[in-house]
């Protein structure tokens, strides 16, 4: 029988009976390994063999970060990067080669949009945005040098949601592959791979690590293609994942289940709580029944997540005074970190974005994005509500 996911969160697949017995994964802080002869150096260098040369190629403490990840996604192969954005990039340089299109949702975090740019305007890798609703439309969109289909769901701030199933079956109607951002969701919540897509990628500086004291990425997928993506973009680009970094998300990954569950619940609360409150114009979470997207979050996530987005009567001025008046939560971008974090979209994280692209992916300025973190939901609400009181 096979583990349950928050099982393998713990223990990974390996048993790991060397080492002392220690527990907690040791730290290789080490930049290279030494050979015993020249000629094992030889073998290590022709990829025969197990071993390993020089940390930036791979590091044991990495590695077992790499297979707890998979594991946790339902994937062959993961693999570890210095950063989301690290991550994101070698996925999407490895699919694509100059002259390639990619099809993205509408509403990519910030620095995939920017990637975009960049690759479009150094290698001519152009992309088209869709709202990923209407199958037709997608297939519309699709283009002879189309290479890959990119999506993020939960969309980063309004909380739409996108059928992966669906673009699943469409994009392997076309031989395409889907590449997943599960950043909002985590492999707690939904599990891409398991659904028909190909590549999962995280920032894993949010939930996956959930302490805020990490910036890194991963991603998962095919062996063969993983293998690939390691041994040139990421060796060659050199994005990798330090050793300690990938200690701290080991450690982290062990409590996701946990802090999740929290997460979510806490989430639901404050939902409830917002909804009642007559400063409050609309409340944005998935699974909640006012939410457009709800049957599609319920078939595919196991619950909404811990990041609630919501409207308040009055303007930017009136959003950022109530910002201005809390105490506990602080404003911060990031999420999934053990405090509750609040920002402004419109100003912080989607800036860079021209204000009228931000009104058709639905960022307005009255607009506020929450990141519920794991304190006592009822001391979070007060705060908010105090704040909100003073409007
Ligand atoms: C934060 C974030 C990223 C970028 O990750 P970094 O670790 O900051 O490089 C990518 N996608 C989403 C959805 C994010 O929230």
């Amino acid at each position: 029988m096979k583990d349950h996911p928050e099982t393998l969160y713990i223990h990974g697949k390996a048993q790991h009976t060397e080492f002392h017995g220690s527990l907690s994964f040791p730290i290789y802080q080490t930049s290279t390994f030494s050979f015993s002869t020249a000629e094992e150096g030889e073998r290590r260098f022709a990829g025969e063999g197990q071993g390993y040369i020089y940390s930036r190629l791979g590091n044991p403490t990495v590695q077992a970060l790499e297979e707890r990840i998979a594991a946790a996604e339902g994937g062959e192969k993961g693999l570890a990067f210095a950063s989301g954005m690290a991550a994101t990039s070698a996925i999407l340089t490895s699919l694509t080669k100059a002259g390639s299109h990619i099809l993205c949702s509408n509403g990519i975090y910030g620095c995939t949009y920017g990637l975009l740019s960049l690759l479009k305007e150094k290698y001519n890798i152009t992309h088209d945005f869709s709202d990923m609703r209407e199958p037709q439309e997608i297939a519309n969109r699709i283009q002879p040098n189309t290479s890959c289909i990119f999506i993020e769901t939960p969309i980063n701030p309004t909380m739409r949601i996108i059928d992966l199933k669906m673009i699943a079956d469409l994009a392997h109607e076309h031989n395409l592959p889907v590449v997943v951002d599960n950043t909002f969701a985590s492999p707690y919540l939904q599990r891409p791979l398991n659904l028909g897509c190909d590549v999962v990628v995280h920032s894993a500086t949010k939930y996956l690590n959930g302490h805020g004291d990490v910036i890194g990425g991963v991603a998962v997928g095919k062996q063969s293609f993983m293998d690939e993506v390691g041994k040139t973009v990421r060796k060659d680009g050199g994005g990798t994942m330090a050793p300690f970094d990938a200690w701290l998300l080991l450690r982290g990954l062990k409590t996701l289940h946990v802090r999740m569950e929290r997460h979510c619940y806490n989430a639901k609360q404050i939902v409830d709580q917002l909804k009642q409150h007559k400063r409050i114009r609309e409340v944005f979470y998935p699974t909640d029944a006012s939410h457009p997207d709800q049957s599609i979050a319920m078939k595919q996530m196991t619950e909404g997540g811990g990041v609630v987005t919501f409207t308040i009567k009055g303007s930017k001025k009136e959003a950022m005074s109530m910002m201005n008046h809390l105490n506990l939560v602080k404003i911060a971008v990031s999420l999934g970190d053990a405090e509750t974090l609040i920002q402004h979209p419109a100003t912080m994280t989607h800036s860079t974005i021209p204000p009228s692209e931000r009104e058709k992916m639905g960022v307005n300025d009255s607009m506020v994005r929450l990141s519920v973190g794991l304190e006592a939901w009822e001391d979070v609400w007060k705060d908010l509500e105090q704040a909100l009181n003073r409007l």
